[in-house]
């Protein structure tokens, strides 16, 4: 397989006596599409927010490359940089146009020259169908559009690896796709994404790989086809059952 980006070894989180990751270890590689799905409550989000630093570990390690990531860390700005993150609440600044949202970061951190950020921001505002919206504001746009832009701005920054954090489960229904077909494409692309969902459908058509997560631990992974037409462990086939699954068109896109 490709080359390890990021490594989780061994980590245990814990919130006050709360174990919420114990002893759990995975690897994400160049270019894969890594789907990690679970309960409610079962770690997932906390992992994710591990591995670009934003939650600290209580033991084990994890590296980006062969840098440590830890919010003590002084290189942990660069790191931010290439493992960049999608929240489910898009966290935009309300008081910003679209255009200087995405173009911030690019500006303020990476030094680049506002003109240049700024054709950038327009030619991915245009490839995710937003351009007309470059200098409206936040508040004037539906929640997909929001995460769109969302997605967007954390593509401005060129990251290595994209973390999705639920990026859909504060839309109605008819936003979803929207958002997916996005994903969908960055996918088709070769882009190096760990993505945590409820979005069953999506996570067998996008997934490289699945890793399902249960009290805190990796219960089961493997390729999509194992793990949702042929799942090994009780925990996962009842997880499986709660979830309705059609056809999805992997081939939609923007
Ligand atoms: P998931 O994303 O799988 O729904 P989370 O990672 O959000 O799960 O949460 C895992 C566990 O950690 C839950 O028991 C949750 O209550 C707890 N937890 C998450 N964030 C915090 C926090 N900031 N403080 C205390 N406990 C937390």
């Amino acid at each position: 397989m490709s080359e390890v980006l990021i490594n989780v070894d061994h980590i245990v989180k814990r919130y006050d006596n709360n174990t919420v990751l114990n002893d759990l270890s995975l690897q994400v590689h160049k270019g894969e599409v890594l789907v990690v799905v679970g309960p409610s409550g079962c770690g997932k989000s906390t992992l994710l927010r591990t591995m670009n630093g934003l939650e600290p570990i209580q033991d084990g390690q994890i590296t980006y490359r062969d840098k440590k990531v830890d919010a003590k860390n002084k290189d942990i700005t660069e790191i931010r940089q290439k493992v960049g993150m999608v929240f489910q609440s898009y966290e935009l600044f309300p008081h910003m146009s679209i255009l200087d949202n995405i173009t911030l970061s690019p500006i303020l951190v990476q030094k680049k020259e506002r003109k240049e950020a700024e054709k950038e921001a327009e030619d991915l505002l245009r490839r995710v169908g937003l351009i007309d919206k470059k200098d409206a504001y936040p508040r004037q746009l539906s929640g997909g559009q929001k995460q769109r832009v969302a997605i967007v701005r954390a593509l401005a920054m060129h990251p290595e690896v994209l973390l999705f954090d639920e990026v859909t489960a504060a839309l109605d229904p008819e936003m979803v796709r929207e958002v997916l077909d996005v994903i969908l494409e960055l996918a088709k692309q070769g882009s190096t994404m760990v993505i945590v969902t409820h979005e069953m459908n999506f996570a067998k058509a996008v997934a490289d790989r699945v890793i399902f997560l249960d009290k805190g631990n990796i219960v089961e992974e493997g390729s999509p086809f194992d793990f949702f037409e042929d799942p090994k462990t009780e925990r996962a086939k009842k997880f499986l059952q709660t979830f309705t699954f059609d056809k999805v068109d992997k081939g939609a896109g923007i």
